[in-house]
Formats: C-alpha cells, sequence, structure tokens
C-alpha cells in the first residue's frame, strides 16, 4: 500500500491482514476485468458471494448478525481496496454495509435484525437505500415528495427515487417517506412487493461498473412490522450518510494510490527531450502533489477510523475527510490523466474511469459544497444552507 508515512504501523495485525487478502482477491479477480465490466455497463453481480465469503458485508456488525465485529479501519482499508479497483465495487459494498445493513441493525427490531442482517452478510440478499428524490439530493427533507399513508397495520407508499445504487440489484429497499404528519419514516420494501418498480439509469459516463435505478412507488403496501420501528425524522437517514461517508473518506484514498502509481510507472518509462518524463520539474510537481494528498488523506481516515472506534466521532469531521479526500483524489485523477497524454484517454489506462468515476463520488453522499457549507457552519455557526 502506498504509505509514506507507515500508518501500516498504527494498524493492528489482524487489520494489516484484512488489507492484503483484500487486495490479493480484487488483483486476482476484480482487476483484470474492471474495464471490460466499466465499458458494458455492468456490475459483476458473480462477486457478490465472493464479497461475503472474504467478510466484506458487515465486517463491523457482531456476529450475532452475520458480521465479524473487525474494527473501523479494517472495515476502512476493505473500501480503500476495492475503490483502487474501481469506485463502483465500494458503491456497492458501502449501500450494503451502511446504508442498508447499518439502519436495520441501528433502527430496527430485533426480529428485523435477525430476519435481514445474516442474509445480506451472507450476500444472498441485496439492498438499496432510496432517500434522494428527482427534485433534488441536497435538501432531502424539502424535495421529499414520497408519501406513507397509515391504514391499520399496513402503510401505503407513493413516490419517486433518483439515483438509487443497486436498485435493480436489490431484494429489498430502505426507503425513506414522510408520514402524514411530514415526520420522515424508514420502511423495509421486499422489491417484489405489488406497485414497486426499478428502472436502470442508462447512458452514465460515471461508475458505470454500478447498478444505478429509479425506484417508482405506486400504492406500495407495507405491513407495519416491516417500518424501523426506531427511525424517527431525518436524523435517521442522515445517521447512515455518516456512516457511508466513513468508507469513502477511506475508499477514495484507494483510486488515488491507482492513478499516482499508474502515472509514475509511465512518466519513468516515457522519454521526452532525451531523457524520462519522471526527471521534469513539472511531472515532479504533479507527482509531488498526489504523493502529499495520499498521506494528508491517509492520516486524516486513520484517526477518523479511531475515534469512530472510540464512540467520539461527529458528523462535522465525517463530512471534512469525504469533503477532502474525495476532492483530493478527483484532483490527482485529472493530473495522472494529464501525465497519461493522450493515452490517458483510453481505457487502456485507469486514470479516466477513476476521474469519471470520482465525479460521481464529489456529488453523492452530500456534495462538495454541501460539506463546505456543513465546515462553514462549524467555523461561524451561521446556517448557510
Ligand atoms: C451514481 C449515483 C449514485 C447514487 N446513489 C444514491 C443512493 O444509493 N441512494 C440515494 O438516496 N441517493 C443516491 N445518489 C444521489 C446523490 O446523493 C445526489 O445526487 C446528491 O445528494 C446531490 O443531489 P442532486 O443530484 O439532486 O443535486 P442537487 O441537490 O440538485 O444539487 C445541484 C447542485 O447544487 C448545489 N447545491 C445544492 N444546495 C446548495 C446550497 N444550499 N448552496 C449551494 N449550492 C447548493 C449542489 O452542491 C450541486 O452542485 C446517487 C447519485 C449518483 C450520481
Amino acid at each position: 500500500m502506498l504509505d509514506l508515512y507507515r500508518v501500516e504501523d498504527l494498524l493492528t495485525p489482524e487489520e494489516r491482514a484484512i488489507r492484503q487478502a483484500a487486495r490479493r482477491f480484487l488483483e486476482a479477480e476484480a482487476l483484470p476485468h474492471i474495464r471490460d465490466w466499466w465499458e458494458a455497463g455492468t456490475f459483476p453481480t458473480h462477486l457478490i458471494p465472493r464479497f461475503a465469503e472474504l467478510g466484506f458485508l458487515g465486517p463491523t456488525l457482531p456476529p450475532e448478525y452475520g458480521g465479524a465485529g473487525v474494527s473501523s479501519a479494517a472495515y476502512g482499508l476493505i473500501a480503500y481496496e476495492l475503490e483502487r479497483v474501481d469506485s463502483g465495487l465500494r458503491s456497492f459494498v458501502s449501500v450494503q454495509n451502511s446504508l442498508v445493513m447499518y439502519p436495520i441493525f441501528a433502527f430496527g427490531s430485533e426480529e428485523q435484525k435477525r430476519e435481514f442482517l445474516p442474509k445480506l452478510a451472507r450476500g444472498e440478499m441485496v439492498g438499496c437505500f432510496g432517500l434522494t428524490e428527482p427534485d433534488g439530493g441536497s435538501d432531502p427533507y424539502g424535495n421529499m415528495k414520497t408519501r406513507a399513508r397509515r391504514e391499520g397495520d399496513t402503510w401505503v407508499l407513493n413516490g419517486t427515487k433518483m439515483w438509487i445504487t443497486n436498485g435493480h440489484l436489490a431484494q429489498i429497499a430502505i426507503l425513506w417517506a414522510k408520514d402524514e404528519e411530514g415526520v420522515v419514516r424508514g420502511f423495509i420494501v421486499p422489491t417484489d412487493t405489488p406497485g414497486f418498480k426499478a428502472v436502470e439509469v442508462k447512458r452514465k459516463m460515471s461508475l458505470r461498473a454500478s447498478a444505478t435505478s429509479e425506484l417508482i412507488l405506486e400504492d406500495v403496501r407495507v405491513p407495519e412490522h416491516l417500518r424501523l420501528p426506531k427511525a424517527e425524522g431525518l436524523k435517521a437517514p442522515l445517521s447512515c450518510l455518516t456512516q457511508a461517508r466513513f468508507g469513502i473518506a477511506w475508499g477514495v484514498l484507494g483510486a488515488l494510490e491507482a492513478v499516482y502509481e499508474e502515472a509514475r510507472a509511465f512518466v519513468k518509462e516515457r522519454f521526452s527531450f532525451g531523457e524520462p518524463l519522471a526527471r521534469k520539474q513539472l511531472v515532479q510537481e504533479k507527482l509531488a502533489e498526489m504523493l502529499a494528498w495520499h498521506t494528508e488523506g491517509l492520516l486524516l481516515a486513520w484517526r477518523l477510523a479511531r475515534l469512530k472506534d472510540e464512540g467520539k466521532l461527529s458528523p462535522v469531521q465525517v463530512s471534512l475527510a469525504k469533503r477532502q479526500n474525495t476532492w483530493k483524489a478527483l484532483q490527482g485523477a485529472r493530473l495522472a490523466r494529464e501525465l497519461l497524454g493522450g493515452s490517458g484517454i483510453t481505457l487502456e489506462y485507469h486514470a479516466i474511469r477513476h476521474l469519471l468515476n470520482l465525479e460521481t463520488v464529489y456529488t453523492y453522499e452530500g456534495t462538495h459544497d454541501v460539506h463546505t457549507l456543513v465546515l462553514g457552519r462549524e467555523a461561524t455557526g451561521e446556517n448557510a444552507f
């Protein structure tokens, strides 16, 4: 792993072993094929059971729910290794863990946890998380038109969700809707419920190796026992996003390592004006920036993981790490693409794929500017949303 400041020395042997196992597996079974999957616009569903076997699904959850009880850094390192291959692979795992298993774990009843978490951990069931709607994602409460109307022991859901990762692969959807009092409620909705439709979003130029869908809900009837009983108000889905952003803060550094190493190898081999590009100051400056951003980002991610395990994590800390690391990874991918010259625009190299993927990561899970406003509010006490 690219690790100038020896962050690996700060990890436990178990955390190091988990990262190494993830890298070995992904280099053998995902990296050689990722360009083809990305170009074809498909998510490699055959990897889901393998992800489960390797413990990528629910690793931090307690064993009684199918987890392995590993540390947050171990989970972060899994995200890192997945995104070193492709942001789409990391997105699949982020959604399954942070946006499906976490809300069931945190807001579900004991019966819901026992019914769903082990199946999700074994990869026998895939989930998705529907918060964003067509009118806009940055203001999820203001733009939420999806409604849940209660009829006795049943809730009737109507509305549309947009940009939902894993939507048309999923067997269950965690859906957020306003009740008749305007309170946001969460529901576990089997996707074969009558009135539920998932439509694939096509022609994406980013995150092509990830399934993205529109969800259409027409009188979808959900029994009360599938409502998440402890979720009340927008803070419930927002807390899931905090979990997912934690994984992103780690994951994007994997993408940054990938593009850095690719550009570094290229400039050592390629000659211009009689010497390797690596000997040119302007070329070195770009690599120096990338190395510095990766180093800063890894220290931030490591500290964030330890704060999380100590129960001291605050959403603003996660906002800062998601914002900085994603922004730097995106800039790094642009620099790597530039260093590769014309070759950098083809899928033969990884830089352009990571660059295009990172445009999504820059926007989802709170856009860069939304996190800027979170930090601005922290600095000034003024809400500028
Ligand atoms: C590939 C992909 C996968 C996704 N997966 C999921 C998923 O699984 N589940 C889910 O629920 N959502 C998902 N999303 C949605 C994602 O979270 C939203 O795209 C994101 O929240 C931004 O919402 P929006 O696209 O509607 O943009 P908008 O909210 O309309 O924002 C448009 C622009 O306005 C800016 N802006 C907004 N408010 C302000 C403000 N107050 N001040 C200044 N600027 C502002 C934004 O920064 C942005 O640049 C996914 C998105 C993508 C692209």
